[in-house]
């Protein structure tokens, strides 16, 4: 076996901080041979208890050898319906990847050579949309007059839809936006996940008759029982968590003061890095303050630092975590990439009070140091904040990333709907099923602030039982 994973190609950091273009390139397909070549081909392949839907990774990977690429692609497809997607978004390295044989006999992701396997989920699922291959549609007949809707598109959304078009459901799906992808659009930046390989996989939709109905607010344009009222047989819930948490100081409602939320729902959606061309605002700053450790706050950092193309100055952008590097949530190599962009981080760190100029513009941040305490909940050790530490930093904008909680437009005007202490909604786990029969429900309005890939697991296990009871 070739010790060393093939390195992916990427953008050099002082090109892709000027535009908005996809950082990391993929492989050719003589890299991918030669990454799918290094795989042991275990008897007992553990990656595969690493991916959330169960990918068999061990197979793909084999075809790939043999270069058999549409049955690669067919073989990630039985599983998950968006491999370009997921291929690019999944924390890898704490999936599939992390359970990779490789891993356990001592290959590290500080010399990454456990098998990229994210990066050939990837090259097969850009190849299968290069060449436009169809998806075979099985239709039941007894489950063809049935009629399914879906509210929202993220990738919960979108994944259970797919599932039940697949057999030849007809699906509606609701979304409250003017535009479908849920997080996939407005919170992902497209140097991460490209808007056309988006618009693409929804496509693969589209190929299966599912129909969209954009700026349609389940609870507000219509309700539950408008729903089963028009003839759907069943609802599944994918409504994701986009209410900002905040940090509840003093001095937080001061202009300039985002959610990380609106800062990227206005670059991603509403493109305003392109204004006046479109019409949405946003204010920069020079000294631009990122509160946070997650991907959010990530995606934020290295989202400012772009916006030197309509500056026409190099914003001095700088993420504030209250843990250390290690305890960062984010994705490994966002992180060295914010790095390599030039993002600045400040660690052990806790705002304490912003300050505000006569005119109420943030200005200043006036915060405490921390030190690291016992382990909490998280297994991650706990931020102690260390009384009497207290010092300014500088800045003009400031980027709130702290956390994301429950959409509740539905749930608060739906009390039949259960939810927890966190608004998220309670379901059986066995089924999905919500306390409201026959409406479902999966992704982070369940599990709160998840990835993709488990967002989707969710779904195709809810698709599943939604396909059992119509059987039934
Ligand atoms: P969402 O993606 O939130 O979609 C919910 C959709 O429902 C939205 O479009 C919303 O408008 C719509 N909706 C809500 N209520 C209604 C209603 N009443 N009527 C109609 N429509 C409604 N995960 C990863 O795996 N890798 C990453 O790199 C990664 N990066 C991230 C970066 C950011 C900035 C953020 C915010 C999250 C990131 N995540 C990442 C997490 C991941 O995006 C989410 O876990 C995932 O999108 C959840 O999917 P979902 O379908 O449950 O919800
Ligand atoms: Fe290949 Fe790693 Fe899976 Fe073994 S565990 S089959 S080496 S990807």
């Amino acid at each position: 076996m070739k010790e060393e994973a093939i390195k992916i190609k990427e953008l050099s950091p002082q090109i892709r901080i000027n535009n908005f273009d996809e950082v990391v390139l993929g492989y050719s397909e003589e890299e991918a041979l030669l990454e799918a070549g290094r795989c042991l081909q275990c008897k007992n392949p553990t990656c595969i208890s690493g991916c959330p839907v169960g990918i068999d990774i061990k197979k793909f990977i084999f075809q790939i050898t043999k270069k058999d690429f549409k049955s690669a692609y067919f073989t990630i497809r039985e599983k998950n319906n968006f491999p370009s997607i997921c291929g690019r978004v999944c924390p890898a390295e704490y999936q599939c990847r992390k359970s990779c044989v490789l891993t356990k006999k001592g290959a590290s992701f500080a010399n990454a050579n456990t098998i990229n396997i994210h990066f050939l989920e990837r090259f097969i699922g850009d190849w299968g949309l290069k060449n436009n291959l169809e998806i075979v549609q099985e239709k039941n007949e007894k489950l063809s007059k049935f009629k399914i809707a879906v509210v929202g598109s993220g990738p919960a959304g979108l994944c259970c839809a797919g599932e039940l078009a697949k057999v030849g459901i007809k699906v509606v799906v609701f979304e409250g936006l003017h535009a479908y992808g849920g997080v996939l659009r407005y919170g992902i930046p497209a140097f991460r996940l490209p808007t056309d390989i988006l618009d693409k996989e929804i496509e693969y939709l589209n190929k299966l008759n599912v129909s969209f109905i954009k700026n349609c607010l389940i609870g507000k344009t219509k309700s539950l029982d408008d729903l089963f009222s028009e003839g759907f047989a069943a609802v599944f819930l994918g409504l994701g968590a986009g209410t900002p948490s905040f940090l509840g100081i003093a001095g937080e409602n001061l202009c300039n003061i985002y959610s990380a939320n609106e800062f990227l729902t206005r670059i991603n959606l509403m493109q305003a890095y392109k204004f006046p061309q479109f019409h949405t605002p946003i204010n920069i700053g020079k000294n631009i303050i990122v509160i946070g450790g997650g991907n959010t706050a990530i995606d934020t950092a290295r989202t400012a630092i772009r916006l030197q193309s309509i500056n026409n100055f190099k914003p001095n952008v700088t993420v504030l975590y209250r843990r250390t590097e290690l305890e960062m949530p984010a994705r490994r190599l966002e992180i060295e990439h914010a790095k390599e962009e030039g993002v600045n981080f400040k660690f052990l760190v806790q705002p304490k009070e912003f300050i505000g100029d006569k005119d109420g513009f943030v200005k200043k941040i006036i915060c405490l140091k921390c030190e690291l305490g016992k382990p909490d909940y998280s297994g991650r050790r706990r931020p102690i904040k260390i009384e009497g530490s207290d010092f300014e930093i500088d800045c003009d904008l400031v980027i709130v990333a702290i956390g994301l909680t429950a959409n509740q437009t539905l749930t608060s005007v739906t009390p039949a709907l259960k939810t927890d202490k966190y608004k998220n909604i309670i379901i059986d786990p066995s089924t999905m099923e919500t306390s409201i029969k026959n409406v479902f429900a999966g992704g982070d309005i369940v599990g709160g602030e998840g990835t993709v890939i488990e967002a989707m697991g969710m779904a195709k296990k809810a698709a599943k039982f939604i396909l059992m009871k119509l059987l039934s």
